[in-house]
């Protein structure tokens, strides 16, 4: 289950933020303090994905919610909602180790689509840490380096866009298990992302003239009919 903590003392902006982020999937704990932030972090034992913080909170604003939170996990992606008029706040958020920030107004689809693209990069740190910190993923001659992001294979570098490593690494953690067209589009695109699977083949279709020998008649991208495709050894 995907966690959100949200601190927003605006009844309306937080009940806002609950409706829109409960309808996309995620378990939403509100408080309308600072202080209430801090405790429901604590009652949880810290167990959030995510925390969207307004700055201007009573009693602990949310600067120092965002700097406590960060001290106390390395992992947690904070989003701050800021006012168009704290251009400093943003900056000192960024500094004190907040992922992003929203400017207020936002819409539904804004604040969906910022926290699940945070949401994505806080799964894919949690699954190299769960790879037991491991730099690199070897199958065979292939080697994917998580750190600089570089698919070797017998020693030779070939260069991947941020989708086809994603979609590499998604396989090298899944190896010999069919992924749908469907997993691999939310894995590497996004759970908002509107378009059309095809565009799954067509990044495969790139990953096979990269990896495969004879891309015509691939050994480790394998097409599973009817269902997805897998990587084999
Ligand atoms: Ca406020």
């Amino acid at each position: 289950m995907k966690r959100v903590l949200i601190a927003e003392d605006e009844t309306a902006i937080r009940e806002f933020e609950v409706i829109n982020l409960k309808r996309a999937g995620y378990d939403v704990v509100d408080a309308e303090s600072g202080k209430k932030a801090l405790e429901c972090f604590e009652r949880y034992n810290g167990d959030f994905d995510l925390a969207v913080l307004d700055i201007m909170l009573p009693e602990v604003d949310g600067l120092t919610v965002c700097k406590e939170l960060r001290s106390k996990s390395s992992t947690l992606g904070i989003i701050l909602l800021t006012a168009k008029t704290q251009e400093m706040d943003k900056i000192s958020g960024l500094m004190l180790g907040a992922d992003d920030y929203i400017t207020k107004p936002f819409s539904p689809s804004e604040l969906v689509a910022r926290v699940d693209a945070l949401y994505r990069r806080v799964a894919l740190n949690l699954m190299r840490t769960e790879n037991n910190f491991k730099e690199e993923i070897k199958f065979d001659e292939v080697v994917l380096n998580l750190r600089n992001r570089a698919l070797k294979k017998r020693g030779k570098i070939i260069e991947l866009t941020q989708v086809e490593f994603q979609i590499m690494e998604y396989f090298f953690s899944n190896p010999g298990t069919v992924l749908s067209r469907t997993q691999i589009l939310h894995h590497a695109w996004g759970d908002s992302y509107q378009g059309e699977e095809k565009i799954v083949d067509v990044n495969i279709r790139r990953l096979r003239m990269k990896v495969e020998d004879n891309p015509s008649v691939p050994q480790h991208i394998i097409t599973v009919w009817g269902l997805g495709y897998k990587w084999e050894n």
